[in-house]
């Protein structure tokens, strides 16, 4: 069985001071959720990644850590890229995961499809969980393609990654007309790509695609989020917005 995903994609919000309270009121509050059923995640800003991890090293809430991840990384191992943050660096402050391919960085920072291969290449091999994101804007799903979109998306992505690799890889259908937006995907509208996605999985892994998560991510609140989660190939959220306010985040998580 697929054990649920909540991850929390906190975008360039927040300042420390802030980033350490929302800490602690998610750490508070995760004794409520039963935590057998759910992994939970953070992704702050760069910058206060390693505050964050400190934070939440060795508190353990009912034996499930906290995990927190990146928002981004460069595909490329240290050296001369100014300003980027690699894999290795990521995983050395304790960081489990990252997320790739978010559509905010494919419209606004260049990440095209071999970028985004070579960031999830080096995100596994450096041990990290990555979330790969892929979606369709509101021009493509109007015009019929999101689901070629998708799959295109997110078959090159996937090229030439083992099998092994992919039980460590969660995918995240996030429609961009639904990011920030409020309009959520139905949960039809979310489960047909996401059974598409998981059959795109079969045809490239055959043994695997079972095991591998699919969240949906795009305007996701506690009012929506169990009956998204509830559709058989929705195993969780990717969540923007309703992150940065505990009470909610914590709701979606239980
Ligand atoms: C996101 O940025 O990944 C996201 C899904 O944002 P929101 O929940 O705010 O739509």
């Amino acid at each position: 069985m697929r054990k649920t995903l909540v991850a929390g994609n906190w975008k360039m919000n927040g300042r420390a001071a802030a980033s350490r309270e929302l800490v602690e009121q998610v750490l508070a509050g995760l004794a409520e959720v039963d935590r057998d059923l759910v992994d939970v995640l953070v992704c702050p800003p760069s910058v206060y990644l390693a505050q964050v991890c400190q934070q939440v090293e060795g508190q353990a809430v009912a034996n499930a850590p906290l995990v927190v991840g990146g928002q981004n990384l460069c595909e490329f191992a240290d050296g001369a890229y100014t300003g980027e943050v690699s894999a290795e660096m990521l995983v050395d402050i304790g960081c489990k995961a990252v997320i790739i391919g978010h559509s905010e960085r494919r419209a606004l920072f260049g990440d095209d499809d071999a970028r985004i291969a070579a960031k999830l290449k080096a995100a596994l091999q450096a041990g990290l969980m990555p979330l790969l994101c892929v979606g369709e804007t509101l021009a493509e799903r109007d015009s019929g393609a999101a689901l070629d979109v998708v799959g295109h998306q997110l078959r090159s992505a996937l090229a030439g990654i083992e099998a092994a690799d992919m039980a460590q890889v969660v995918v995240a259908y996030e429609p961009v007309w639904a990011i920030g937006t409020g309009r959520t995907a139905t949960p039809e509208q979310a489960q047909e790509v996401h059974a598409y996605l998981r059959s795109v999985l079969a045809d490239m892994f055959a043994t695997v695609s079972d095991q591998v998560r699919i969240v949906y991510g795009g305007s996701v609140n506690a009012a929506n989020a169990s009956e998204l989660f509830a559709q058989a190939d929705i195993d969780g959220g990717l969540v923007g917005g309703a992150s940065l306010k505990a009470n909610e985040f914590l709701t979606i998580c239980q």
